[in-house]
């Protein structure tokens, strides 16, 4: 009898699985296994909610796979020396693994691959990083030509999606520790993990009665509508069930490309295009961070790598804690912390806040995301946050400065959003909610929002930190004198 070891990583899933695929074909059986990596649950970057997420997770993959005669093998320490006991133990050949593509991954998998036969597949993306270049063969810096050179080469179809093993073989008697059940998972974390979770929630976003049925009975149809705004559930919420791969981007891709196919007109067709790019986008911060892993710690723009960016701890800390004045930052950190998930508009803002009107250096703000996001990814956060302070890829970032006061009567024009996070402004009036300190002081009393005293006032004013942002990065852009 032959034996593989399924080395489960960032595919927490049966279905179209191609690591499962892979050592399904070459082995009689197949021993699935999940390493709690001591380097990764000590990172900086290490989240309690993301790591209750996982374990929650965990217990889900277990579950799927003993109901198919299987079980999940749970070890902890160094990869590389926990695989090289689990192959002595059930004489496994082989081990199938999802390639990734952080620098961290790289290295683990560099140093598995010395030791152990490790065979690496594809599934994290639809296209590798290595597929989608330039005609010279070098990396597209830029989203726009990189979605074009994506979408040009050949694309899945409903057939590609791989159907979920009905039956595994037994698993050898060899040891497992039991999966953790601390942390536990916060009951306002809205998302509940698996990968039975991550199917409903994809086809609740994009599966359409047709006929009389308004188009946005699939989100997917109204997504050029609503995924800008804050006050409306727009998007597909996916973004955590991407991460830890309890839905493959393979399958997110297809049911994008067969909504566009089956859309009932152009709008929403278009709408279901957009999604798509959203889709892409997470392939092209991928890239990135494939080819240039210098991203990790540092701006992609070797021109603006030594600014003098604030150390203000007392500004970072209004800032955590949703106390900077302004409703539309306050609200989304306050949400951020309490769910672990926000908006991509809200993530834009907070960003901006925090780098352009404030100063702070954008890897405190990036950290702490990391820190709270269930779906805290290093190439998404990181290609988030080197955008919103303006030392990322793309044309000129840095003169794009969000106001979070417009943003907010733009994207949140009934103040829904903050009232929902501030309760202290539930009852401020609408023309207010996004500037509440232009209240006159009778309505201030009147409406229980007396700005100093039941909420702060800004801590800075937004024009006077637009100019002083502008100046930064022009001096920061300016050719330094030897
Ligand atoms: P949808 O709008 O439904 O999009 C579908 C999927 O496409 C998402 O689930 C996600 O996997 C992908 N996607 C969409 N936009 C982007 C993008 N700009 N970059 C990369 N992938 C994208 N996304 C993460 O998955 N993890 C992160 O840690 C993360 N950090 C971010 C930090 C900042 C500062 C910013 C501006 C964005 C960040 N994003 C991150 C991207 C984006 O905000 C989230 O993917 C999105 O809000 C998730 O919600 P959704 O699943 O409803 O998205």
């Amino acid at each position: 009898m032959t034996t593989a070891l399924w080395w489960v990583r960032r595919d927490l899933r049966l279905s179209d699985n191609q690591a499962l695929a892979g050592a399904l074909a070459h082995s009689d059986r197949v021993v699935p296994v999940y390493i709690l990596d001591e380097h990764v649950l000590a990172s900086a970057d290490a989240s309690e909610k993301r790591l209750a997420f996982l374990l929650d997770g965990l217990e889900h993959l277990d579950k799927d796979l003993r109901d198919r005669g299987s079980r999940l093998i749970l070890r902890r320490g160094d990869p590389a020396e926990e695989l090289a006991a689990l192959t002595s133990e059930t004489g496994a050949e082989v081990i199938f693994a999802e390639e990734a593509y952080s620098p961290y991954a790289k290295q683990r998998d560099g140093a598995v691959a010395k030791a152990l036969p490790l065979r690496l597949t594809g599934g994290l993306t639809v296209h590798p990083p290595d597929a989608v270049r330039k005609g010279d063969g070098t990396p597209l810096t830029v989203f726009t030509p990189f979605g074009k050179a994506w979408k040009a080469l050949p694309l899945p179809a409903v057939r590609d999606v791989l159907r979920p093993p009905e039956r595994l073989s037994a698993v050898p008697d060899v040891d497992s520790l039991p999966i953790p059940g601390e942390p536990k998972l916060l009951s306002s974390i809205p998302f509940p993990p698996g990968e039975a979770e991550g199917q409903r929630r994809l086809q609740a976003f994009v599966d359409w009665g047709g006929g009389d049925e308004s188009r946005c009975a699939a989100p997917i149809y109204c997504y050029d509508d609503t995924r800008n705004r804050l006050d409306v559930d727009g998007t597909s919420q996916l973004s955590a069930y991407l991460r830890f791969g309890m839905l493959s981007a393979r399958q997110a891709v297809v049911s994008a490309i067969s909504a566009m196919d089956a859309a009932p007109d152009a709008e929403a067709r278009y709408s279901a295009e957009l999604w798509l790019e959203a889709l892409i986008w997470r392939e092209f911060t991928l890239s990135i961070l494939h080819y240039y892993p210098q991203v990790q710690g540092q701006g992609f723009r070797a021109e603006l790598r030594n600014m003098p960016w604030e150390k203000d701890h007392a500004a970072f800390d209004a800032w955590t804690r949703g106390r900077t004045g302004y409703p539309l930052v306050d609200a989304a950190m306050r949400q951020l912390v309490h769910t672990g998930w926000l908006h991509n508009r809200a993530r834009m803002v907070v960003a901006s806040f925090l780098a352009k009107d404030l100063l702070v250096d954008w890897r405190w703000g990036e950290q702490f995301f990391m820190q709270h996001l269930v779906d805290g990814d290093l190439a998404a956060n990181n290609a988030g946050w080197q955008r919103a302070a303006g030392v990322g890829t793309g044309a000129a970032p840095y003169l794009s400065i969000l106001n979070p006061a417009l943003q907010g009567e733009k994207y949140d024009p009934d103040g829904l959003f903050v009232r929902r996070w501030l309760p202290e402004l539930a009852r401020v009036p609408s023309r207010y909610i996004h500037q509440p300190w232009s209240m006159p002081p009778d309505l201030q009393r009147e409406t229980g929002c007396v700005i100093g005293w039941d909420y702060p006032a800004p801590i800075l004013d937004h024009g006077w930190a637009r100019e002083r942002a502008v100046e930064f990065f022009a001096r920061a852009r300016e050719p330094v004198e030897n």
